[in-house]
């Protein structure tokens, strides 16, 4: 391999860049993405970049270092196709050969099909560019109607009573980030959002926007009520960018297919990040996930695999989220599991849910609980589990126990 092409500039694009030189490739790299900015950070987005008031993008890595690694940026342009039999990628203004591939390309903002949804003023948030309109918005908005009660949307809410706004979350199932976490997590972020000033409501599917003079001024749930709003952000999910893929004819499910070494069917490509399905080794199932540490060492994996050191990706999956002054933090997938255990108490505003499948600990939750979170991914990194009765017992030093 001499020549390698990696699309999308993020988390995992960047670093597949990153490790191909240090897994010791001196071949051409070339890093397409369709964003202007030099690879940042995306998670501040929602966070920091909001809220401060000077907000700066967070580079990834600082433009020396792609210089200095002869990495060759192609910053905001489009691969519109990959032909595989002549081995290269289309850009709107010409073609690149390739003999190795990287597809990192991402996940977008999943668009509700609800009327309205193009309205001046209803906001989705992914990008710098769409968080910038965000912050620019906030100077102004008074009503804030948020639809979708998951992490990007509840971080949002806290900012925005924050900074003073009215706030209100609509979340279509019966409780927030249901998809990620305990239900004893969910309550207690409802309990905190109500108590930070949100007006939080369960239940409560959107069924459309309402607009005067081209701008929102109201969201129209399913039962026909109509709450006012003079700004919408929408956060109900991404969908994965498959489609250059399924174009090429490589393999695509709720995602690019690939192996447990990050492989296409293609051994000219291979694939990493949010836009990704692979086979869960705990799991047994396929399963895409979206998160920095996913993307991160996905993108090592399939670094190595194109330059003809194929491991199996194994790493333990964590993710975290900042709302208010709460700290949330997740290691492991806590899909399998049959039965919690809770450590401290929720009241106290640090605590962790345990998560086992028969004795095994498959995932911890935790609340402004670094110490949990990190002895959890260090345990199920090894298959280690505690006893769930120390686990209970906040009397039991779990950095002295022995698993
Ligand atoms: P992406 O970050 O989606 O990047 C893909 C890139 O590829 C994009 O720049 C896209 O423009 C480009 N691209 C796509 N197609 C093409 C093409 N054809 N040609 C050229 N370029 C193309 N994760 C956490 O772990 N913790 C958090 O707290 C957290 N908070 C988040 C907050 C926000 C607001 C958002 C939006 C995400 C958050 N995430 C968080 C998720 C995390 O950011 C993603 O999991 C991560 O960015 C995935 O990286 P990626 O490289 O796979 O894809």
């Amino acid at each position: 391999t001499k020549n390698i092409v990696i699309i999308g500039g993020s988390h995992a694009g960047s670093q597949a860049a990153a490790s191909l030189r240090t897994d010791g490739f001196d071949g051409k790299i070339t890093l397409i993405s369709s964003e202007r900015e030099l690879p940042y950070h995306r998670p501040p987005l929602s966070k920091a970049f909001i809220k401060a008031d000077e907000g700066e993008l967070q580079e990834l890595r600082p433009a020396a270092f792609y210089e200095k690694n002869a990495i060759e940026l192609l910053l905001g342009r489009t691969v519109t196709a990959i032909d595989r039999v002549a081995g290269l990628v289309r850009l709107d203004d010409g073609d690149l050969p390739f003999d190795g591939l990287v597809l990192a390309t991402g996940a977008r903002v999943r668009v509700p099909p609800v009327h309205g949804i193009d309205l001046d003023n209803v906001f989705m948030l992914r990008t710098a560019d769409d968080a910038r309109r965000l912050k620019a918005r906030f100077h102004e908005a008074q009503d804030v109607v948020v639809v979708g009660g998951g992490f990007i949307g509840l971080e949002l809410a806290s900012t925005a009573r924050l900074l003073g706004k009215t706030v209100t979350v609509l979340e279509a199932a019966p409780r927030l980030m249901g998809r990620a976490v305990a239900p004893a997590i969910s309550a207690h972020f409802l309990e905190l959002h109500r108590g930070w000033g949100s007006t939080i409501r369960l239940e409560t599917p959107v069924a459309g926007l309402v607009g005067e003079n081209g701008a929102v001024v109201a969201v129209e749930t399913l039962s026909g009520e109509r709450i006012p709003a003079d700004t919408v952000i929408v956060g109900v999910g991404v969908v994965p960018n498959i489609e250059l893929a399924e174009a090429a004819e490589l393999e695509v499910a709720n995602g690019i297919v690939v192996d447990a070494t990050m492989a296409t069917a293609d051994p000219r490509i291979v694939a990493a990040g949010d836009a990704v399905s692979f086979h869960h080794w705990a799991l047994g199932r396929p399963v895409r996930l979206e998160s920095v540490q996913n993307a991160v060492d996905q993108a090592k994996t399939a670094a190595a695999t194109l330059l003809g050191k194929p491991e199996p990706y194994k790493a333990v999956p964590w993710f975290w989220s900042d709302q208010g002054d709460a700290k949330l933090q997740m290691v492991g997938l806590l899909n399998d599991a049959d039965r919690s255990v809770l450590r401290g108490k929720p009241e106290d505003g640090s605590f962790s849910v345990f998560h086992y499948k028969g004795d095994k600990l498959v995932a911890i939750d935790s609340v402004n609980r670094a110490t949990d979170h990190m002895l959890g991914r260090r345990w199920i990194g090894a298959g280690a589990s505690p006893a769930p009765e120390s686990v209970a017992d906040e009397s039991v030093d779990l950095k002295k126990l022995v698993v």
